[in-house]
């Protein structure tokens, strides 16, 4: 009998709809799904191909302790042994979770719960430390909380939409649809795109702005002196509903136009148009994703931009504000549950003492972390140092995807105890397990995950678990009664929905504004059905969303935003060494580490292999020719590439795409070359702009 089911995209951010339907014969197909409020049906590249991607090729199907087939009673009672042993030696800092915005929220739950509650350390981080983790640092400097005010609508009711540091015709496709289709039926709304490369996003731009690497700094800034200049800020605004503003004022008047002009690399004529569509329009929503949390400046980055925006009041209002876009399909539902390093759950601080014994009253835990933990970046140096004796590593290949990767697999390899929980045998990192654990993957899993407006909706299962896998959350819990701490009998993904609904809303959660109290009694038979809801959704509240900051309250304790004064990084890394700027990101057509776009023939036909993009005059100055192997190396590692000769990069930069592995081309790991800089606020690592030299292959 043919099955309908109605769950959610695995990718990014956007967090579609999706209906799969699984026949008589057992195959499946999917399309989106037409009622979710996301992308009303839309898929694209990627979502469209996911029936090609979900085969048992390549599982893990059992436990394996040393590679050799193991029960699941052996695996969990060695990994609780390893880390109650490495606890009681070295304390509970000597053990760290390294988890993924690929999880479930449910999953992220109780990892944070163990480690933070139960273990009593903060190391547990996170893969989105490399996605967002700059908008969360740039969200609790200016409003008090990591709140993300904007609403996908916004960016289809706004008139101008500035768009920073995020190619969304390939990172974000269905809202980059949504805007073209909004843009198409209103062609006065206007699309500036900031991006040092000429994207396909630049399709529906009215102006591109080719910025330098990290000029997006001394470009806000520019614009916030210009609001003031041109007097179109909202005086009254800023004195009863912000701080800060004569600071941040006196910091961009110490900027000249000139300088302005000379970080950013623009012509003048293109830096005033951009300033003036800004400052004569109301409606301004400006979305920012990788290119602006990318960066070593990029909590600075967002702070300028949200300067701007409360400058003009431009925010809490519809068609209007700042916005970031979360990377990964459950980035956010990470941030909702303290799955980074440095939060605790419920968006609640692992700074604020109060806040600690809320969480831990809550868990009734014998303690609680009491300070942030490792930040990705310094996680695994101190697993290269011998600090981190045991390593959970949950949904995620950072062998591929960390900065100085061959660093970072260096420091796995030589890890007294590392688990993996993954779906497949053989990735870059599983080889490096002492315990491989067997994880459900999509259309397996239960589960919720929020997206980049903050709605959550269900990913849920149209097939049984493949061989002996099981969920994430089982397995952590499973450890976590293994090591003899109560509080993890959890019977199924809904009582710990409803625990995590419940901690939202526990004694006001600390007065911040995640609460999903409303759901905090849902049963397994509403969790199943449970429609795509954004946060906030307290308990006895209409089911509508509250527009953040509406009253023009936000959430430091004067209920005042806070203005940011900052100063302009110098952006340019390059030296006679290393001349050339590297950028990396995502292609339109892979997924991360390629591990399940891989697998389509569909998805891979688009681009079949890494290159480097490369503007021409770079390309005739190093010797590569269009299609010839190009040699990209930095202090860190190398590799080696097809050149694409195109004018769409800027002179003295390189972009190469990061998914790319060993497992699918030799020497074309990227992070390999991409240096451990990172934000020092945030401990986001600065994969834009990393200096590196290049030129053609010889084969020795
Ligand atoms: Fe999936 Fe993102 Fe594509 Fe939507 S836009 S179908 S969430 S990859």
């Amino acid at each position: 009998m043919e099955t309908e089911v109605k769950t959610t995209c695995p990718y990014c951010g956007v967090g579609c709809g999706v209906i799969a339907k699984v026949g008589d014969d057992g195959r499946v197909s999917v399309k989106g799904d037409p009622d979710h409020p996301s992308n009303f049906g839309r898929l694209c590249s990627k979502g469209s191909a996911l029936a090609e991607t979900i085969d048992l090729d390549g599982r893990v199907l059992h436990p394996e302790i040393a590679g050799q087939m193991a029960s699941w009673d052996e695996a969990l009672d060695l990994v609780a042994e390893k880390f109650a042993d490495a606890i009681e030696k070295y304390g509970p800092d000597a053990v760290a979770f390294y988890v993924s915005g690929q999880l479930l929220t449910e999953d992220y739950y109780v990892a944070n719960k163990l480690m933070k509650g139960f273990i009593g350390s903060g190391n547990i981080d996170t893969n989105s430390r490399l996605c967002m983790s700059s908008s969360v640092a740039g969200h609790r400097r200016a409003f008090g909380s990591d709140t993300v005010p904007g609403t996908y609508e916004d960016l289809e009711l706004a008139d101008l939409v500035v768009l920073a540091g995020a190619n969304l015709a390939w990172c974000h496709p269905v809202l980059y649809q949504r805007i073209a289709a909004a843009k198409a039926a209103r062609p006065g709304m206007k699309i500036v795109v900031i991006d040092p490369r000429r994207t396909m996003t630049c399709d529906i731009a009215d102006l591109h702005l080719a910025i330098r690497p990290d000029g997006d700094v001394a470009l806000f800034m520019g614009l916030f002196e210009h609001l003031i200049a041109s007097n179109t800020i909202d005086q009254n605004y800023i004195a009863e509903h912000t701080g800060g503003f004569a600071e941040a004022f006196a910091a961009a008047s110490a900027l000249s136009f000139n300088q302005v002009l000379e970080l950013t690399g623009l012509p003048a004529m293109q830096l005033r148009e951009f300033y003036r569509l800004f400052a004569t329009t109301e409606k301004v929503v400006t979305c920012y994703s990788q290119g602006v949390n990318q960066s070593s400046s990029g909590t600075d980055k967002v702070n300028a931009i949200i300067n701007c925006h409360l400058a003009t009041g431009r925010i809490g209002r519809s068609g209007m504000g700042p916005f970031s876009l979360t990377g990964q399909p459950n980035a956010m539902g990470g941030r909702e549950v303290g799955g980074l390093a440095n939060m605790l759950a419920a968006h609640m601080a692992i700074e604020s003492a109060g806040d600690r014994d809320r969480v831990q009253r809550f868990w009734q835990s014998p303690r609680i972390a009491a300070e942030p933990g490792l930040k990705a970046v310094d996680m695994f140096r101190a697993v290269a140092d011998g600090r981190i004796k045991a390593l959970w590593i949950m949904a995620t290949n950072p062998v591929v995807s960390m900065p100085d990767a061959d660093a970072v697999e260096a420091a796995i390899k030589a890890c007294p105890f590392v688990v993996v929980s993954d779906v497949l045998r053989e990735t870059d990192t599983t080889r490096h397990a002492h315990v491989l654990l067997p994880s459900l993957g999509w259309g397996e899993k239960d589960g919720t995950v929020t997206n980049s407006e903050r709605r959550i909706s269900r990913q849920r299962p149209f097939f049984d678990a493949p061989g002996r896998a099981r969920a994430d959350w089982w397995q952590m819990a499973e450890v976590a009664k293994r090591m003899g701490f109560p509080g993890f009998d959890y019977l199924s993904p809904a009582d710990i929905f409803a625990e995590h609904a419940a901690l939202s809303a526990f004694e006001n959660g600390g007065n911040r504004d995640f609460d999903i109290g409303a759901y905090e009694t849902t049963a397994t038979a509403e969790y199943g059905a449970l429609q795509p809801f954004q946060w906030p959704q307290p308990a006895g509240a209409t089911p509508k969303l509250t527009r953040f900051f509406a009253d023009g309250g936000f959430y430091h304790p004067d209920r005042k935003a806070r203005f940011v004064a900052i100063e302009p990084p110098a952006g340019n890394r390059t030296d006679s060494r290393f001349p050339l700027t590297l950028n990396t990101g995502r292609i339109r057509d892979h997924w991360h580490t390629m591990t399940r776009t891989g697998k389509s023939p569909r998805l891979s036909g688009h681009i079949a292999e890494p290159f480097a993009e490369i503007h021409p005059r770079d390309a005739i100055e190093i010797g590569v020719a269009e299609a010839s192997l190009v040699e990209i190396e930095s202090p860190h590692g190398k590799v080696i590439v097809r050149a694409l000769v195109t004018e769409r990069q800027a002179r003295g930069s390189l972009f190469v795409p990061m998914h790319w592995n060993d497992q699918f081309a030799a020497a074309a790991r990227i992070d390999a070359v991409v240096a451990p800089v990172t934000d020092p606020l945030s401990g986001q690592p600065a994969s834009k702009n990393v200096a590196v030299r290049a030129g053609r292959f010889r084969a020795s």
